[in-house]
């Protein structure tokens, strides 16, 4: 018989036996990124610490060994065909993984406009080089909301 009103002990109803997926007990497994409520056995994935592997890009869970993408360290950014119908107008190559990304034409001139104009005319110049270098591991999204920081009010920056 289910209850009118639950008497919630944590995940589980003490009067019925109902299980809820809040306030669960999680109990760390030993040697294992996994932790398990103690009450209903819902078994969730938490990962230890992640260190780099720099060798191909990854890094690497320091408990279970899981790997995931890690930073790439880009290399000949911004090139581009004289063909503007082209879908693939720019690319950034890593140096390590040879992973090559590809962009479109309109990325392409956002980017360039955030190095030629963001960053040449309206960022403090002892910075300009390394914000360059940023801005090759930053995706455009995040490129935009730099851009908005540093231009003027009167030159919003939209695409
Ligand atoms: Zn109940
Ligand atoms: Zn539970
Ligand atoms: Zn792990
Ligand atoms: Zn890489």
């Amino acid at each position: 018989m289910a209850c009118l009103f639950h008497k919630w002990d944590g995940c589980k109803c003490s009067k019925c036996g109902k299980i809820r997926d809040e306030q669960h007990n999680f109990i760390q497994l030993e040697g294992q990124c996994k932790q398990k409520c103690s009450v209903c056995d819902k078994v969730i994935i938490k990962h230890g610490n992640f260190s780099p592997v720099p060798e191909n890009c990854l890094e690497k869970c320091d408990v279970c060994g899981e790997t995931r993408q890690g930073n790439h360290e880009w290399e000949c950014d911004f090139y581009y065909e004289h063909d503007r119908t082209t879908e693939s107008a720019g690319y950034r190559k890593c140096a390590r993984c040879k992973v090559l990304i590809t962009f479109g034409f309109a990325e392409y001139v956002a980017r360039k406009a955030y190095n030629d104009i963001v960053i040449e005319k309206y960022a403090p110049e002892e910075k300009r080089e390394e914000m360059k270098q940023e801005a090759k591991g930053l995706t455009l999204e995040e490129i935009g909301e730099k851009a908005k920081k540093i231009l003027p009010p009167d030159m919003p920056w939209g695409y």
